[in-house]
């Protein structure tokens, strides 16, 4: 698409700039707009606990729909906006939208569950953190246990002392806190004994195949087996056939999220979903 930009190209160039594609230049002057005039939408992905076979969270996951380019992927614009800064009034306005339409849900008599937002690094170290969540879970009434953070580990890594006490705060409040993408970040495992953490979310990685693929199942259960050894609850993410959905429930998994159980939603078909529940 950048080619057809081309046009457009002079004018976003800064010669203050370090030498950057000119992909990442028009992309960057898109998203300092899409905010305000309104581009991004939350998506919903349902979170299946095995045991009540019942839809019990959802994974808020952004999606932007730009005028013209149309469907741009987080994976594409959101390192881009963490290294910008511009992710910090992106992530309040997701977790704003979030919050506010949790207690929607629940004031229309649905189901209440449990939502689990994003959070990139570097909102996790901004030092308001504690306190704008604080601020928007009181605006909006939300119960603090309704609402889940995920953070990687390579967030987590960055500054472990600061990362336990922050974590703290965050507890404090009553937030439920998850590590994505377990298992890919650069860590070491002696910070599952550290930090103040409800849950693992196994990555799509060691899921995708895993009844054909012996070192995936010895992961998988490994794993499962160590967080329950821990206390904490387990989450399998890609979950995208019923063989490994299979596996899953007989190694005991406690949730499953994935496009076999739901693809992420837009809000009126999540609400569809937990109508239907
Ligand atoms: P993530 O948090 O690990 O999110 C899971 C990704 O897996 C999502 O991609 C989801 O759509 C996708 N997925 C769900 N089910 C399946 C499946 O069955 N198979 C496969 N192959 N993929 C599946 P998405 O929405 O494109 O998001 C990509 C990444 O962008 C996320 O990874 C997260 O790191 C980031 N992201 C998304 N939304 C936000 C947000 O609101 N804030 C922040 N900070 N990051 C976000
Ligand atoms: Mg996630
Ligand atoms: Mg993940
Ligand atoms: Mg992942």
């Amino acid at each position: 698409w950048a080619k057809q930009q081309k046009s457009h190209y002079y004018q976003f160039y800064r010669t203050d700039m370090p030498v950057v594609s000119s992909d990442e230049i028009v992309l960057e002057t898109w998203l300092r707009y899409a905010l305000e005039r309104q581009e991004f939408e939350v998506y919903y992905q349902p979170q299946k606990q095995l045991k009540s076979g019942k839809i019990i969270g959802a994974e808020a996951l952004i999606r932007w729909c730009h005028p013209e380019q149309g469907y741009i992927s987080p994976s594409q614009f959101i390192p881009l906006a963490e290294e910008t800064g511009l992710i910090v009034p992106i992530g309040e306005w997701i977790l704003r939208t979030v919050c506010q339409q949790a207690r929607v849900w629940q004031q229309g008599g649905l189901p209440s569950i449990r939502i689990a937002v994003n959070l990139s690094s570097v909102q996790f170290n901004q030092p308001h953190l504690t306190r704008t969540i604080a601020q928007v879970l009181s605006e909006t009434e939300l119960a603090p246990n309704c609402l889940e953070l995920e953070l990687t580990e390579t967030a987590l890594m960055q500054d472990t002392e600061t990362a336990v006490r922050v974590l703290k705060e965050l507890k404090a409040l009553g937030l439920c806190i998850a590590i994505d993408d377990f298992g890919t970040g650069y860590s070491s495992l002696s910070y599952l004994k550290q930090l103040p953490i409800d849950m693992l979310k196994i990555d799509n990685c060691f899921v995708r195949g895993v009844t054909a693929d012996t070192k995936n199942i010895a992961i998988l259960t490994a794993v499962i087996q160590m967080a329950h050894d821990l206390e904490l609850s387990v989450i399998a993410e890609g979950v995208e056939t019923p063989h490994e959905l299979d596996f899953l429930i007989a190694n005991d998994c406690d949730m499953v999220q994935g496009n076999f159980v739901s693809p992420p939603l837009a809000e009126p078909d999540m609400q569809k979903l937990l109508r239907s529940q």
